[in-house]
């Protein structure tokens, strides 16, 4: 039985969906206490718990302790059984983290599964759906599984009631390197909003072309979605390479002026365009757990973040897996895993 204290390192969600992906692949039974306890709502949120019971549903695993704001929970993993299954979330909570704990785990089944899940797709803190489809699936794709994405509708914080359909046809994942971004090929601007006056959503664009001067005028799309799915807006700029696509999100919130959100987007994409990493921050510590399944692969990429430290900590401990960092003379990060 592994024991972890979820106030370490990040301290936040991913240890615990880490936890369960890990402990599903790896036989091993888990115990966690603090659950998030580096949050200023410690404990299970409802994104948590309908991750971890999508994680017992897959499987004939069990979990004490499995309720609103808890803080502790004991999880022994069993065998997962491939299939059809839908999870509701039931807020914004996002639905990308929710497939995040069980999208290793049915690639290690024995059979195509298709997953509904509902809840968030754009919603701060998290993998918006574009992110997923365009920039993390390729990868996994390119790892040796057949893994797509669809939208059936859009859900924003707060209301959430987005839906997203997953199929997973499952291979063994291989190790590969990830060293080069290649040539770049486009660079675009997608304004997905819903019941969001337009003028709103133009001064988001306005504001981020100030700072990608150098876009085409055609690169900037406006998505004026169902008011149904609303209210909200997500301003996403993408940087498509040969080898990878970093997808980059802004969110509209109430009280922030929408100039400033487009303009803060838009100097993070042309952060990333500017450098020559692979992966961006986000893109980084969700590639831990693929490569340290497959059993090693390397990476270069921005800045090392917190929530990568933890996920190689918490790797470590399940499979003995250790992940190393090293500063290149570029200014970028090597990250090698299980070496
Ligand atoms: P936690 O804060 O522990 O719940 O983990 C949040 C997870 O969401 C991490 O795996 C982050 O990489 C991921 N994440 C947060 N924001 C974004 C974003 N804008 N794009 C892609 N992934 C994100």
């Amino acid at each position: 039985m592994i024991t972890i204290d979820g106030s370490e390192g990040e301290g936040g969600g991913q240890v615990l969906r880490n936890s369960c992906a890990l402990s599903l692949i790896t036989g091993e039974a888990f115990t966690i206490d603090n659950i998030r306890g580096k949050r200023a709502k410690p404990g299970l949120m409802r994104q948590h718990l309908t991750s971890i019971q999508a994680a017992c549903q897959i499987s004939t695993s069990d979990c004490d302790g499995l309720e609103m704001r808890s803080s502790k929970i004991t999880f022994r993993p069993g065998k997962v059984v491939p299939g059809e299954y839908s999870f509701a979330v039931g807020t914004a909570g996002s639905t990308g983290l929710v497939l995040q704990t069980i999208l290793m785990p049915l690639i290690y089944a024995d059979g195509p599964s298709r997953v509904t899940i509902e809840g968030g797709t754009h919603a701060a803190m998290a993998p918006p759906f574009d992110f997923l489809e365009k920039c993390y699936l390729p990868i996994i794709d390119r790892m040796g599984p057949t893994v797509s994405a669809k939208i059936v509708r859009h859900g924003f914080y707060p209301r959430g009631g987005g839906k997203i359909v997953i199929d997973i046809d499952p291979a063994p994942l291989r190790a590969i390197d990830c060293m080069d971004r290649g040539e770049l090929i486009s660079r675009s601007g997608m304004m997905k909003f819903a019941g969001i006056p337009f003028d709103i959503a133009e001064r988001m664009i306005k504001a981020s072309r100030k700072t990608l001067t150098d876009w085409r005028e055609g690169a900037f799309i406006y998505r004026d979605l169902p008011d149904s799915e609303g209210p909200g807006m997500a301003i996403l700029f993408e940087a498509e390479y040969e080898n990878v696509t970093e997808v980059v999100a802004g969110f509209g919130k109430i009280g922030v002026k929408a100039e400033r959100i487009g303009k803060s987007t838009a100097a993070r994409i042309a952060g990333y365009i500017g450098s020559t990493a692979f992966a961006g921050p986000y893109l980084q510590d969700q590639l831990l757990l693929p490569f340290a399944i497959a059993g090693g692969g390397k990476f270069t990429s921005v800045k090392i973040s917190q929530h990568t430290l933890t996920a190689a900590d918490i790797i470590e401990r399940f499979t003995g897996r250790a992940t190393r960092f090293s500063k290149l003379d570029d200014g970028t990060h090597l990250v090698e895993v299980g070496g």
